[in-house]
């Protein structure tokens, strides 16, 4: 499911990465797209040329290539995500454990991009996203609508980001011109998140 997930990240930007970069085009320098795709693609390489051997390898490895590759700042935002939810998943991986890893990675994000929920981030659909993750397992809900209400809640929080102002990243520059359009990493983050949903066991 891990690979899986990656896999479908993958196609999923890479079938949106023109959607991403035009965003980025707006409030940004026109390359999230390209930046993320040319990451996943180097994800793939990697999971391929070093077949991973458990879930925490998944997330290690894609983390590290998205770090090396993506260029932008948001390779190293999503590395730590990823990277971060490697350190403490715990094996076996429960719909609970995963939740739980996928919280401390967003904290991860917070903590490397210094953003907050409402900053206009990637924050703004990954943050939602784990909340989503975290009540779905208080209520013992099954994977994959637990996964598909994570999905949900990022394109909410994705879509969200249209009115909020920049306080983060190179969008902030913009002051209030930032308003009025969505963030490509939040864009990007419902993604992940929609990739997730499809690849549910
Ligand atoms: P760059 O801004 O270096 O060109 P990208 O275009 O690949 O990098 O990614 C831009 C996205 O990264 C933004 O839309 C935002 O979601 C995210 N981002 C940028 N800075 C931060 C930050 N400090 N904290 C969280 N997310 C950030
Ligand atoms: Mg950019």
């Amino acid at each position: 499911m891990f690979v899986a997930w990656f896999e479908e990240a993958a196609r999923l930007v890479h079938r949106d990465r023109e959607r991403l970069t035009r965003l980025d085009a707006a409030i940004g320098d026109a390359d999230h797209g390209t930046n993320l795709d040319r990451g996943l693609t180097e994800v793939r390489k990697a999971l391929t040329e070093w077949p991973p051997e458990s879930p925490v390898q998944v997330l290690t490895s894609a983390g590290t290539a998205l770090i090396r590759r993506v260029g932008g700042a948001s390779g190293p935002l999503y590395g730590s995500v990823f990277r971060q939810m490697g350190k403490v998943l715990e094996s076996p991986v429960t719909l609970a454990g995963f939740s739980a890893a996928f919280e401390e990675g967003v904290v991860a994000v917070e903590r490397l991009g210094k953003a907050a929920p409402g900053d206009k981030t990637m924050v703004d659909a990954l943050a939602p996203a784990s909340r989503a993750l975290a009540l779905a397992v208080r209520d013992g809900v099954g994977v994959g609508e637990a996964f598909e209400q994570a999905a949900r809640a990022a394109a909410e929080g994705a879509e969200a980001t249209i009115p909020m102002q920049a306080r983060k990243g190179r969008a902030s520059y913009l002051g209030e011109r930032s308003i009025g359009h969505e963030d490509p990493g939040a864009a990007s983050a419902a993604l992940f998140m929609a990739a997730l949903a499809a690849v549910a066991p």
